[in-house]
């Protein structure tokens, strides 16, 4: 009898705790949730990373992580705010969004070769694979993502 999951399982950081829990890839859709701390692994909107969890979430998490790296000050992250929300609900749980505050996450962005906001940055298992500045609209923002995980 094949027990093996198509596609397999793989490892989701808990956007919460940074606990890695192990999904079958074809259960990812079914709302699961931490087994840590029992709260959704996916909840339809971009998880806040501090520094200090950044490096932990990434090494945690084998689907592509996009991340958002903004400021409070900077104008044109205010309006791709509710672009990134948005694509949340339309891109998880086959990829994970999360933010960076850049002010707060100074020394992360200075290793990452952050030099202007809104950048958004795709990392597989680590590894960056596609990187865009600026603001664009919501379809222009998913399909760059979709182009490239
Ligand atoms: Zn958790």
């Amino acid at each position: 009898m094949d027990i093996e999951a198509p596609g397999g399982t793989l490892n989701v950081a808990c956007p919460h705790c940074h606990t890695a829990n192990r999904v079958p890839a074809h259960r990812l859709g079914d709302a699961p949730k931490c087994g840590t701390c029992s709260r959704a692994l996916f909840e339809g909107h971009p998880a806040e990373l501090a520094e200090a969890d950044f490096d932990r979430h990434l090494a945690r998490t084998e689907l592509p992580v996009v991340v958002d790296f903004w400021a409070p000050w900077c104008g044109p992250c205010r309006t791709m705010a509710p672009v990134f929300e948005r694509a949340a609900r339309e891109l998880e749980p086959q990829v994970r969004l999360v933010k960076v505050n850049t002010d707060a996450a100074q020394s992360l962005a200075a290793r990452l070769d952050i030099r202007g906001i809104p950048t958004f940055a795709i990392l597989e298992r680590c590894r960056e694979v596609a990187r865009i500045s600026g603001a664009m609209g919501l379809t222009r923002f998913v399909d760059w993502v979709r182009a490239n995980v």
